[in-house]
């Protein structure tokens, strides 16, 4: 009798995962090599297909259940946070053939991860990842030092057929991003006290020009804030989806 009420109410939480992954947000991009699918999961988190295959970024068990979610061939973590590399959640969803990025901080932690450093450039599963930095210079910690430091956390940018996608990572706007060229999609974070101000953003995505800018990982702060701040940029065009 206990089974059965046990079996009853994991049925019932089954049903809730599915409903939960069902309700997130999903964007079609358009590439050369076939549609790239993005779920917006909250938070840093995202899930993406790109030709039959399925790509975590940064999986965070609050914002999903990962065991109702499809297993992933790829795994992009920025840094060893524990809102990024969230260890339970990657187990739901790795295979023994699973692949894993993870920037320095990740060594160690991440099994058989693929570590690569800022300014590294891979290729994996067919896909051109290049590594960027990502860290702060304004917002500091109380005793002094930066909530990322520089040289630990990756952004990626990623190449799916003729598009680029930047994921920023845990970042500010740092003068590496003046560098970055040719960007399609940007997923830049406003989460304060920890990255970017809106107008830190803003500035940000001056000097990148994606074409479409989501902010992404923004906990309270106001994207209307952005949207202001953008609205003269017109080849930008801002997205706001549930990425709190
Ligand atoms: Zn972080
Ligand atoms: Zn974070």
């Amino acid at each position: 009798m206990m089974k059965m009420i046990l079996v009853l109410a994991l049925m019932g939480l089954g049903f809730a995962g599915v409903a939960a992954a069902s309700k997130s947000e999903k964007d079609i991009i358009p590439t050369s090599a076939g549609d790239l699918e993005i779920t917006f999961l909250g938070h840093g988190t995202l899930m993406m297909t790109f030709g039959g295959k399925t790509i975590h970024v940064d999986p965070y068990g609050e914002v999903a259940d990962y065991g109702r979610l499809p297993q992933a061939d790829l795994i992009l973590v920025t840094h060893d946070h524990y809102d990024h590399m969230c260890l339970e959640s990657i187990g739901r969803i790795l295979r023994p053939d699973t692949k894993l990025v993870g920037s320095g901080t990740c060594a160690g932690k991440l099994r058989d991860a693929a570590i690569m450093r800022n300014g590294e450039t891979r290729t994996v599963m067919g896909l051109r990842i290049e590594a960027v930095p990502a860290y702060n210079i304004v917002h500091k910690r109380p005793d002094g030092g930066p909530w990322h430091p520089k040289g630990e956390g990756n952004g990626y940018v990623v190449t799916f057929g003729d598009k680029r996608v930047y994921i920023a990572g845990d970042t500010e706007n740092i003068p590496e991003m003046k560098g970055l060229k040719d960007i399609d999609v940007a997923f830049l974070p406003m989460n304060l006290p920890y990255t970017m101000t809106p107008g830190m953003v803003a500035e940000a995505a001056g000097w990148i020009r994606p074409k479409i800018l989501y902010p992404y990982h923004f906990g309270d702060t106001d994207t209307s804030a952005l949207v202001r701040l953008l609205k003269n940029e017109k080849d930008i065009e801002v997205r706001i989806r549930k990425m709190s």
